[in-house]
């Protein structure tokens, strides 16, 4: 019952997410108005405002203007919905469990608006910062130097980072809302995890770029955003960072 508890929390949590994504960017409330059809401007009842189900059910078209719904807003819902549930099964009711499924809100949000507008929102990152050192008091596997650590070193690495990326794309394409986004990450999970996220984040965009640019061409042109990368390295590191540790060092034996 919790559990599908826990997939329908997320999945509201995710609609919420949506208008997150679409606001934050425009400077726009994200309480008031209501919902708006982006093509017609009519309002969205609330039955046709029912995380994935009314995408289906509308079969991803606005039941006024026929106009489409992107595909974004199923996915976040999704996603979102399955991040409670890993996270529910992990940790149950818990402080880890909600300051986690925050920590997991903030990257989606993060990852979908860098992806359209190439940039990361301060109105997110900096105050994950403070909430990641308060969840360090809170939480039992953080411990607030940790936590601490963790802010000095994502904030830290950028040097190693944009060395890295130029290296690899031979342009610049760090900015700074990935270094407060790399603090926020630290905030969260730690110093360790800061060092893992690089990696995975480094070596998933390089996979993702090189894919790019075989298919494209040489010629990079346009920006790949590091945010997502850095969100993606983060949510690995989140589920999966006590296994990638303990399998390098058994590697290392
Ligand atoms: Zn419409």
């Amino acid at each position: 019952m919790w559990i599908v508890g826990s997939i329908i929390f997320g999945a509201i949590v995710g609609s919420f997410l949506n208008v997150c994504i679409y606001r934050i960017p425009k400077g726009e409330s994200i309480v008031f108005p209501g919902s708006h059809c982006p093509h017609c401007q009519q309002a969205i009842p609330f039955y046709d405002n029912i995380p994935l189900v009314s995408y289906l059910l509308l079969r991803g078209k606005c039941r006024h203007c026929q106009g489409p719904i992107s595909l974004q807003y199923p996915l976040v819902e999704g996603v979102t919905a399955l991040s409670s549930f890993l996270l529910f099964s992990r940790f149950g009711i818990s402080w880890s469990y909600l300051f986690y499924f925050l920590f997991i809100a903030s990257l989606i949000v993060i990852t979908v608006i860098d992806l359209y507008h190439q940039i990361i929102p301060d109105v997110i990152s900096l105050p994950g910062i403070g909430v990641g050192l308060i969840a360090s008091f809170i939480l039992p596997q953080l411990t607030f130097l940790n936590s601490l650590i963790g802010i000095l070193l994502g904030g830290g690495s950028l040097f190693l980072v944009a060395t890295f990326y130029q290296w690899v794309f031979k342009r610049e394409g760090m900015g700074g809302g990935d270094v407060k986004l790399l603090a926020m990450i630290g905030a969260f999970l730690g110093w360790r995890a800061v060092i893992l996220t690089i990696l995975l984040g480094s070596l998933i965009g390089s996979i993702i770029g090189i894919i790019i640019m075989m298919v494209k061409g040489k010629d990079l042109k346009y920006a790949i955003p590091f945010g997502p990368f850095l969100s993606l390295g983060a949510a690995v590191s989140l589920f999966c960072g006590q296994t990638i540790i303990t399998w390098y060092l058994h590697l290392n034996k």
